[in-house]
């Protein structure tokens, strides 16, 4: 389509914004109405994988996540003593880095630049409260009274997605996998170069990312009950009892952890639209649309794919619903992969029974995958 369009994208998390810069960029005028009062973000980090850094670099900003960031090359198993069993290179997509690990502050900070340099304008505090597609356009209130019209409205307003709900009521709620992260940001040690995954026969596994020269953060995921939040008085010794059987760099990490507000804890859930993710004009993407557990860390790396893959689709169609087809071909298989594969691992790592289907995926496992997602997206 030649014609610029008007998009409204409903959230301005890291799939909202790369939606922002891919579409402004190519001259479309695009608003982004999002909850928060500011681009504020969790304060520990994110894994950008190579296909990730790869939309990065189409979107124009591969140079600063990389400056914000920690780039790495190689991931290091051990066991939960911390002795070394494995080193595994990372592959590359084309020529971008192997893997950068990056705080999400900072991610959120270059996504925002890069949207509001492109032309695209944020709205914060602001959601959608009126919607009515009638096929040619959307007329979308928002909650802060004012009115647009809309050639598309993009639902990139995550795991809970409000805009999922108005399309299918509640035939898609997140799904409670019984599971928790705990995550905390500790002074990088000068050995963790790249990601140290400590695991073995704990059922239990702890992963310690750089994300800048400076810092890094240590992640651990166990079974917690759904109610359970930890005790803002003494989370980190909470997460440090769920730590006990681990030595080497996760006990020195966790050594450093003083502050249990600095503590964060997620529970881990998931999501699938089965039905079409587009209803006329409306579409969903990123995890409104097809959360997955982070074992694979690629959530974020499938939204912002979605997010690029949508602006070419965009570019190549005649029409708005021909485009949100031919995307959704695209992009449904590689999001079922990631999330099928993540949840097969989680289960695999606490001792869950797997399906025959579940098996033949953990034999591409974690190292494997890599492999197959720096193949075109
Ligand atoms: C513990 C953990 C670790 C992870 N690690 C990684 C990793 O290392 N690498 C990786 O690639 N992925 C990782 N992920 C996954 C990643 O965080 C998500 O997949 C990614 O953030 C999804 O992007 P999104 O834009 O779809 O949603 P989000 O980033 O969640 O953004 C949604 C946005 O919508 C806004 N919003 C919500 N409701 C409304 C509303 N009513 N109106 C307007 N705006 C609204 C929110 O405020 C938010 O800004 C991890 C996830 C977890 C839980």
């Amino acid at each position: 389509m030649a014609t610029p369009l008007r998009v409204l994208v409903h959230g301005g998390g890291i799939g909202g914004l790369g939606l922002a810069v891919a579409l402004a960029r190519r001259g479309h005028t695009v608003e982004v109405a999002e909850l928060r009062e500011q681009l504020d973000a969790l304060g520990v980090g994110i894994i950008q994988p190579s296909n990730a850094l790869h939309v990065m670099r189409e979107l124009g900003v591969l140079e600063d996540c990389l400056k914000a960031g920690f780039e790495w090359e190689v991931l290091t198993i051990c066991d939960p003593s911390g002795a070394t069993l494995a080193k595994i290179p990372q592959p590359r997509m084309d020529d971008a880095p192997a893997n950068n690990g990056i705080p999400r502050p900072a991610l959120a900070e270059v996504l925002g630049r890069a949207a509001a340099e492109a032309g695209a304008t944020v709205r914060f505090g602001t959601t959608i409260t009126g919607l009515a597609d009638d096929g040619e356009g959307v007329d979308v209130t928002l909650s802060d009274g004012s009115t647009g019209r809309w050639d598309l409205v993009v639902g990139f307003d995550g795991i809970g997605s409000p805009l999922r709900t108005r399309l299918y009521g509640d035939r898609y709620r997140p799904e409670y996998t019984g599971f928790a992260n705990w995550r905390v940001t500790v002074p990088r040690q000068s050995e963790v170069r790249g990601v140290v995954m400590s695991t073995g026969n704990l059922a239990a596994k702890a992963l310690l990312t750089p994300i800048t020269d400076d810092l890094m953060y240590l992640g651990a995921v166990f079974a917690e009950a759904e109610d359970f939040r930890p005790d803002p008085e003494r989370a980190h010794e909470q997460l440090a009892e769920r730590l006990a059987g681990f030595g080497g760099p996760v006990a020195e990490a966790l050594a450093r952890v003083t502050d249990p507000a600095a503590v964060v804890y997620s529970r881990i859930s998931q999501v699938t639209v089965d039905e079409p993710w587009h209803v006329g004009r409306v579409v969903l993407a990123g995890d409104a649309a097809h959360a997955s557990t982070p074992h694979l860390a690629q959530g974020a790396a499938m939204a912002v794919e979605d997010a690029l893959v949508l602006a070419q689709e965009l570019d190549a169609a005649d029409s708005v619903p021909a485009a949100l087809r031919v995307w959704e071909e695209r992009r449904r298989p590689r999001a079922m992969f990631v999330q099928a594969l993540s949840r097969a691992v989680l289960k695999q790592e606490t001792g869950t029974p797997t399906t025959p289907e579940e098996d033949e995926l953990l034999e591409v496992g974690i190292p494997g995958a890599a492999h197959v997602l720096v193949k075109p997206y």
